[in-house]
């Protein structure tokens, strides 16, 4: 009986393993990397996880974010139609592994990895969200070498590239990234465009954190800049201060229920989020993000 019991574990981890592993490699076998360009040397990459922005020229590729490990090599060859040159240096906007999962990759390479302090510190950690969501340590070598605490600056292929921390926003180890000669933003996920933020608590995020990274974004950009949200096609600052208007509503409907002592339930059944519930359609759903609310006002 117990022989009979092990047998039929061990098979169902045997037939269990290949299947993960090819449905996690046909998920990233079927995604195509497209590249929008935004003005002469900086372009956009679509791909799966985070946006990618690449800034080109005579000092080599800059990059913001990297997606996933086994889309780096389909990363470098859509890179390579818009430069010849190497990565240089690789800006992560957060630690989150749909941003920075292609460290170890592009670091083999050559890419000198920077980031916001608390990046390289979460990363060298890891986090046990649960049983069945664990993120282990990086290796040594995806981590960032160069580490700031609140603003950095690098002055390549004529752009001045400032990387500004706000804190504790979708993380504690955000950075916005501003070519101010380009104009344009690379926000990382301190923007979800058109859908409900992941704000993760457990990595020091909150959702006062996170309108007031909107603001700071708010105060950085014109009508001509060209954002690019964290998940989400290009933006602009109309977009993103109707994206602000929301998170601040809800957020101040979400306050006021609390201090008139309704609990989680109740504040899901008054519904306060209705006139935006298309915004759920994303990786958070509406449930998901109210619940996220309460957590980080109740804190
Ligand atoms: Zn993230």
């Amino acid at each position: 009986m117990f022989k009979n019991y092990l047998f039929r574990v061990t098979l169902g981890l045997l037939l269990l393993i290949p299947f993960v592993s090819i449905s996690a490699q046909d998920r990233f076998a079927k995604v195509e990397i497209k590249t929008e360009k935004l003005t002469d040397n900086i372009y956009v990459l679509f791909g799966a996880g985070g946006n990618i922005g690449v800034l080109v020229g005579e000092d080599g590729v800059i990059m913001i974010d990297d997606q996933f490990a086994p889309l780096s090599e389909k990363i470098s060859a859509a890179i390579a139609k818009v430069s010849n040159e190497p990565v240089k240096y690789l800006l992560n906007t957060h630690w989150h592994g749909d941003h920075s999962g292609g460290n170890e990759n592009f670091a083999k390479k050559g890419a000198t990895i920077l980031a916001q302090q608390n990046v390289r510190k979460r990363m060298a950690e890891g986090l046990t969200r649960s049983p069945e969501r664990v993120t282990p340590p990086a290796p040594a070598i995806a981590l960032p070498v160069i580490t700031f605490s609140d603003e950095m600056s690098l002055h390549l292929n004529g752009e001045d590239i400032l990387a500004i921390h706000v804190h504790n926003a979708h993380t504690d180890g955000d950075a916005q990234i501003f070519m101010p000669k380009s104009n344009v933003l690379h926000m990382g996920d301190t923007y979800f465009k058109e859908r409900w933020p992941f704000i993760d608590i457990q990595s020091g995020g909150s959702i006062d954190g996170y309108i007031s990274a909107l603001n700071h974004a708010l105060f950085l950009v014109d009508e001509e800049t060209q954002i690019i949200p964290g998940h989400g096609s290009m933006s602009n600052r109309a977009e993103l201060m109707a994206y602000r208007d929301v998170l601040s509503t809800v957020r101040t409907r979400i306050n006021k229920a609390l201090s008139k002592g309704q609990d989680l339930e109740a504040i899901k059944a008054a519904n306060y989020i209705k006139e935006w519930e298309s915004y759920g359609g994303g990786f958070i759903n509406n449930d998901t993000f109210v619940e996220t609310v309460v957590k980080s006002l109740s804190k």
